[in-house]
């Protein structure tokens, strides 16, 4: 009878320890396999972009975009929420803006940013053509091409946990500055960053205009100058994997969204291919750009979130 009592609470104490056992793997206690990064899929969403029109602070599609930036990130799982905030120009005109976030693995206190400007430039002020100059951009390489990276990589975080925690974010207000007044341009970072709080990733990592036909991602000054191990980081899983549109070369260093992170201490960096000779004209549309270059950049990206 006793023995009979005992081989029942042992086979109790077997079902228990299996059912235990299933249910971390079903849900997930550990993170999920280095996922493969979907360059047909990205490029589908850099079209999604540029086919709603101009997506500059107060048009029409800067409100559509919105709307379909938190369908995506509702549509694969992640935590969402919206910043809205005005952001005041130095002409003392203001602008509604909204940055959009989501976040993956909320558990992991070891948070990574991942960022883009989803806003594009009110004005094609680089525009040959002087009549063009005050007509909005489409944004196809400068605006889409980051934005289609980062919801790539949120689809991919979606189906499979990463190891940390990550917070994609659709920076708001990046370019509608004009040339020569700097305190226009990156509002929507510079806001996100002064309301943190508590808040502190220990990796920022912007992507903006890398979607350009045979990309060639140079060290970005800023970034070279004060986050150099982090991009070291990223460049070594470049070399690793043979992936020739990151340069192992100075670029210049430019006012982009890594800033406002910089000057709060975190590690940034800004990864960008600034020779871009469509840049801020009306030519900034989807047949100058590649599913390949958008590829290289988010397959570093995975990679890296992965060997964290
Ligand atoms: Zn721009």
């Amino acid at each position: 009878m006793r023995q009979r009592m005992l081989n029942s609470r042992l086979y109790i104490f077997v079902v228990t320890a299996c059912v235990i056992v299933c249910m971390a793997l079903q849900y997930g206690c550990s993170s999920s396999e280095l996922p493969d990064f979907n360059s047909d899929i990205a490029f589908g969403f850099l079209i999604d972009q540029c086919e709603i029109g101009p997506r500059n602070p107060g048009s029409r599609g800067h409100k559509i975009v919105q709307r379909y930036l938190v369908s995506k990130l509702e549509e694969f799982g992640a935590n969402l929420s919206v910043q809205p905030f005005d952001g005041v120009l130095t002409t003392g005109d203001t602008l509604k803006l909204v940055n959009i976030i989501g976040n993956f693995n909320m558990g992991s206190k070891k948070r990574i940013l991942l960022g883009a400007h989803y806003d594009t430039r009110p004005f094609a002020d680089r525009d040959p053509d002087p009549t063009n100059r005050d007509t909005p951009i489409i944004g196809a390489n400068d605006g889409a091409s980051g934005v289609a990276v980062l919801l790539e990589i949120a689809r991919k975080l979606g189906k499979s946990k990463p190891p940390v925690g990550v917070d994609i974010v659709f920076f708001d207000g990046e370019d509608y500055g004009r040339e020569g007044v700097p305190e226009d341009y990156i509002l929507g970072s510079s806001y996100f960053a002064s309301n943190a709080k508590g808040y502190r990733p220990y990796a920022v990592i912007i992507v903006d205009m890398v979607g350009e036909k045979d990309v060639e991602i140079k060290k970005e000054g800023y970034s070279r100058a004060i986050s150099n191990n982090l991009l070291e980081e990223i460049y070594s899983i470049a070399r690793r994997l043979n992936l020739s549109e990151f340069k192992d070369e100075e670029g210049v260093s430019l006012l982009d969204d890594h800033l406002p992170f910089i000057k709060m201490g975190i590690p940034a960096v800004d990864l960008i291919d600034f020779e871009y000779p469509y840049w801020h004209t009306l030519e900034d549309t989807p047949d100058k750009c590649s599913k390949e270059s958008l590829g290289a950049v988010g397959t570093v990206l995975l990679e890296f979130i992965w060997q964290q």
